[in-house]
């Protein structure tokens, strides 16, 4: 954890998602106020967060009490609840929070949250399904997509590309995937240069669209 500590963050609903958030936050350093309805739940967290308190934050006038002016940022991490989680975002809304991050369970969900005032609107079930299905390709290891269009991938280094300098491995030009990285067994990632030549064992960072990225992983 940092010495220093950075403004407070507000997380409502402390569950699955919420817990991991205000968790994380806490140990990088931020200041959490976390609140949920469910008083089991406050207080399993009261030991790990730097605040918790059992509260409808639905209510204005609750969340008004709870200082949301002076937070950096608030997290609605109610997925279940839909109402629930879009009369928070309201509230905070209607209270000058600007900086919302919102969890949806799904496109509708999500819309209606933009329109009430969520920045940032995130869908944690299905990027995680996501990631699962393309994890099950042995090939890969690790992979984050943006959009559902642009990934960053870490993978096994497909033998075609073995053995030759990346410029002429034709990883750009046959897959229009580029070789940010490469990690040899037992040493550091390296940035990949057009000389850098990849040995069998290499693991290796690629960016592209996902398609040509899953073609890639599968040669
Ligand atoms: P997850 O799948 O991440 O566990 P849930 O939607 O099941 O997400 O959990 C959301 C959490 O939000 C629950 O702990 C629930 O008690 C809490 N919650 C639901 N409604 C409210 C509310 N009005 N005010 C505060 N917390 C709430």
């Amino acid at each position: 954890m940092s010495a220093r500590k950075r403004r407070p963050v507000l997380v409502i609903g402390l569950g699955r998602f919420g817990g991991a958030v205000a968790e994380t936050l806490e140990r990088m350093g931020h200041e959490v106020l976390g609140a949920d309805c469910d008083s089991q739940l406050v207080s399993e967290f009261a030991g790990t967060l730097t605040t918790t308190v059992e509260a409808d934050c639905t209510d204005t006038k609750v969340l008004e009490q709870l200082g949301v002016a002076d937070f950096e940022a608030a997290v609605v991490a109610i997925g279940t609840d839909i109402e629930a989680s879009v009369l928070a975002v309201l509230a905070l809304s209607d209270l000058g929070m600007t900086n919302i991050w919102a969890k949806a369970t799904n496109d509708k969900h999500a819309r209606i949250l933009e329109r009430t005032g969520a920045a940032h609107v995130v869908f944690p079930e299905q990027r995680m399904g996501e990631r699962v299905a393309h994890l099950l390709n042995e090939r890969l290891l690790d992979f984050i997509s943006f959009d559902g269009e642009f990934a960053i991938a870490r993978l096994k280094a497909p033998e075609p590309v073995v053995g030759v300098p990346l410029v002429t491995s034709g990883c750009r030009k046959k897959f229009d995937v580029t070789v940010v990285g490469v990690k040899r067994a037992g040493e550091n990632f390296i940035h990949a240069v057009p000389d850098t030549i990849i040995f069998p064992d290499d693991e290796l960072v690629v960016s592209g669209r996902i398609s040509d990225i899953e073609r890639f992983s599968a040669i």
